[in-house]
C-alpha cells in the first residue's frame, strides 16, 4: 500500500498493471523476474514474495504524474533503494 493513497488517481491500480504487463512483469533495474497475478507463488517464503513483487516507481518521485515515461517498474529492493537515497522524499512514489 501506498503511505498516502490520497495522492493516487482512483485508477492507479489498473494504471500500475499496464505498467508491468508492459514489462513483462520484469525489474528495469535489475531484470528480475517477479511475480505474475494467478502464479503459485506456494515455493516461496514470504520474504520471497516481497522480494519479488513488482511495484511502480515514480521517476520524478511525484505520483501525481502518471505519464508513461514517469513510470517506471521496479522490484521491491531497486524500489526501496531508489527512495532510501533520496532521503529528503518520504516513500510516496
Ligand atoms: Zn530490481
Ligand atoms: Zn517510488
Amino acid at each position: 500500500m501506498p503511505s498516502n493513497p490520497q495522492r493516487y488517481p482512483d485508477n492507479w491500480y489498473e494504471i500500475a498493471l499496464s505498467i508491468k504487463e508492459q514489462a513483462q512483469w520484469c525489474c528495469r533495474k535489475c531484470n528480475m523476474q517477479c511475480i505474475r497475478p494467478g502464479e503459485d507463488t506456494s515455493g516461496f517464503s514470504k520474504s520471497e514474495r516481497m522480494a519479488k513483487t513488482l511495484t511502480v516507481h515514480h521517476a520524478n518521485y511525484t505520483p501525481e504524474d502518471n505519464r508513461t515515461e514517469n513510470l517506471i517498474p521496479l522490484c521491491s529492493a531497486c524500489h526501496l533503494g531508489y527512495h532510501t537515497r533520496k532521503k529528503s522524499v518520504r516513500f510516496v512514489g
